[in-house]
C-alpha cells in the first residue's frame, strides 16, 4: 500500500489527494456497497453520483446495448436524443422548454456562464461565499470554496448566506436579498454590470444550508431587476435528492432562468446539461457557437435515459423522502445522547451535520468531525465533511438507500462520536 501510494506521488499531479487517513481501495460496487479487494463490504453514505446505487444493472445494460451498436455524436438525425430531451424537460416547469447536454457539472456552469454573460450584455456573477461550481478557468473564478481563484476575477461578487451567519429565519430573506443589492451597487461602483446569480439551492459546499424556504427569493428579483439572468446549480440537488422536488429551485418557489446538471445524470457515466428558458438559449445558439464532441452522444443519453426511468418507475424521490425522514429522526436521537453534535440539516438525504462540543474552539469542531469521519470509515461506513470550517458532515447516500441502511448508518456514527 505504501508502495502504491509513493508511485502515485511519483506519477500523478499533486493536487490529487487521496481520502481518509487510511486510503481505502475498491474493487467493485453494488446497490449501497463498495467492496475492497479482502471482500470487506463499506457502505456507502457519501457518493451521490451514483443515486440509483453502485453498478445499477439496467443502466449497465442500456449503456452497454448502445456502446455495441453505435456511439454517435449530436450532427447526426438521433431519435433517442430528442425522445431524452423532452422527456427531461418534461420534469422542469414549462417555462424551461430548451436542453444543450455537456459532459461534466463544470462544462455545464461554464456554458450557463457564456449564455448569462451574451444575453445580459454584462460580466458581474454572483455567489455564495464558499460555493463550488467546477474546473474551468471561468467557473473556477465564480468558485470561493478553490481559494485564490475568486480574488483574481474583478467580476465576482459573495454573499454570506444566512444561515452560518446565525441571522434567524423569520429574517433570512431580507438579509439575503440586502447582501445581493449590496453586491450589484459594488459590481456598478465599478462599471461593472451584473450577468448572474449563479446558486446552488442547498448550498452544498457552504455546509448544507437548505432553510428557510424561499429565503432566496427576494434576491433573486433583485438580479432580474439589474438585468442578470439566475443560474441555478442542480448538480448536487438535482435529480431527486431533495426528495419533495426533482429540482432544488423548486423547494425555493422560483423559477430559474438557466439550470445545470451533471453527477447523478448517468449514474456514473460522465454526461451533464444545460436546461433553459428559450428567449436566452435561442439567442445564445443564434449567436454563439458551440459543439461539444462527446456530449450527446448516444451512449451518454441511452444511459441517461435509463437512469430517468428507474428514477421515475421506482419511486425514487419518495425513497429520498422517507428515507431521509427516518436518518433525521435518527439525528435528532443520537444528538440528545450524544453531546457531539451541535446541529442537523437536510433536505431528502442530503445531509448536513456539525459536529464539535458547544462551547468548544471551531478549530476543535473541525478535528472532531474529521475524527468521526476516519473512525466511521474503519467501522466501514463512507462519508465526508462540508463547510467552511470543515466541520459539518456531509452525507448523501444513494438515493435507493433502505431503513436497514439507515440503521446501520445511525449505530456506526454513534460508535465513531463515542470514540472521537
Ligand atoms: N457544481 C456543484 C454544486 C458541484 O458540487 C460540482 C462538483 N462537485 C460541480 C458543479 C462540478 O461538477 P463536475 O465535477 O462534474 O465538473
Amino acid at each position: 500500500e505504501a508502495e502504491l501510494i509513493a508511485r502515485r506521488d511519483s506519477v500523478l499531479g499533486s493536487s490529487y489527494r487521496l481520502q481518509y487517513r487510511q486510503p481505502v481501495h475498491f474493487v467493485r460496487g453494488e446497490g449501497m456497497w463498495l467492496y475492497d479487494p479482502d471482500g470487506r463490504a463499506y457502505l456507502d453514505f457519501y457518493n451521490n453520483v451514483p443515486s440509483l446505487g453502485h453498478c445499477h444493472p439496467e443502466v449497465n445494460a442500456a449503456m452497454a446495448e448502445q456502446a455495441g451498436r453505435i456511439s454517435a455524436n449530436t450532427r447526426y438525425l438521433e431519435p433517442k436524443l430528442v425522445d431524452y430531451a423532452e422527456r427531461l424537460i418534461d420534469t422542469f416547469p414549462d417555462e424551461l422548454n430548451r436542453v444543450v447536454f455537456t459532459c461534466t457539472g463544470s462544462e455545464s456552469n461554464d456554458l450557463a456562464l457564456r449564455i448569462a454573460r451574451l444575453v445580459s450584455g454584462n460580466e458581474g456573477v454572483i455567489v455564495s461565499s464558499y460555493a463550488y461550481h467546477g474546473t474551468s478557468a471561468a467557473v473556477a473564478a465564480v468558485s470561493p470554496n478553490l481559494g485564490d481563484a475568486v480574488k483574481l476575477s474583478p467580476s465576482v461578487r459573495m454573499v454570506s448566506l444566512p444561515g452560518p451567519e446565525g441571522v434567524p429565519e423569520a429574517q433570512a430573506a431580507d438579509f439575503f436579498e440586502a447582501q445581493i443589492r449590496a453586491a450589484i451597487q459594488d459590481l456598478k461602483r465599478r462599471g461593472i454590470g451584473v450577468a448572474a446569480l449563479l446558486f446552488d439551492s442547498i448550498f452544498s459546499s457552504d455546509g448544507v444550508w437548505v432553510d428557510p424556504l424561499g429565503f432566496i427569493a427576494g434576491g433573486v428579483n433583485a438580479v432580474r431587476e439589474a438585468g442578470g439572468l439566475i443560474i441555478a446549480d442542480e448538480v448536487q440537488p438535482g435529480f431527486g435528492r431533495t426528495g419533495d422536488h426533482m429540482w432544488g429551485f423548486e423547494r425555493h418557489g422560483i423559477v430559474p432562468d438557466l439550470v445545470t446538471l451533471g453527477k447523478p445524470m448517468g449514474n456514473g457515466f460522465p454526461i451533464g446539461a444545460v436546461v433553459g428558458r428559450k428567449t436566452p438559449m435561442e439567442l445564445f445558439g443564434r449567436t454563439a457557437r458551440y459543439s461539444n464532441t462527446f456530449a450527446g452522444n448516444t451512449v451518454g443519453i441511452a444511459t441517461a435515459d435509463a437512469v430517468l426511468t428507474i428514477l421515475q418507475r421506482d419511486h425514487i424521490l419518495q425513497n429520498a423522502l422517507a428515507m431521509g425522514q427516518r436518518l433525521r429522526n435518527g439525528l435528532e436521537e443520537l444528538a440528545h445522547r450524544s453531546p457531539g453534535i451541535r446541529g442537523i440539516r437536510n433536505a431528502g438525504l442530503f445531509f448536513g451535520v456539525d459536529i464539535g462540543l458547544a462551547g468548544e474552539p471551531p478549530a476543535s469542531w473541525r478535528a472532531m468531525a474529521l475524527n468521526v469521519v476516519n473512525a466511521m470509515r474503519e467501522d466501514g461506513v463512507l462519508i465526508s465533511t462540508t463547510g467552511a470550517n470543515e466541520d459539518s458532515l456531509k452525507v448523501r447516500p444513494p438515493l435507493i438507500c433502505q431503513a436497514e441502511h439507515v440503521d446501520l448508518f445511525l449505530a456506526s456514527m454513534e460508535r465513531a462520536l463515542l470514540a472521537s
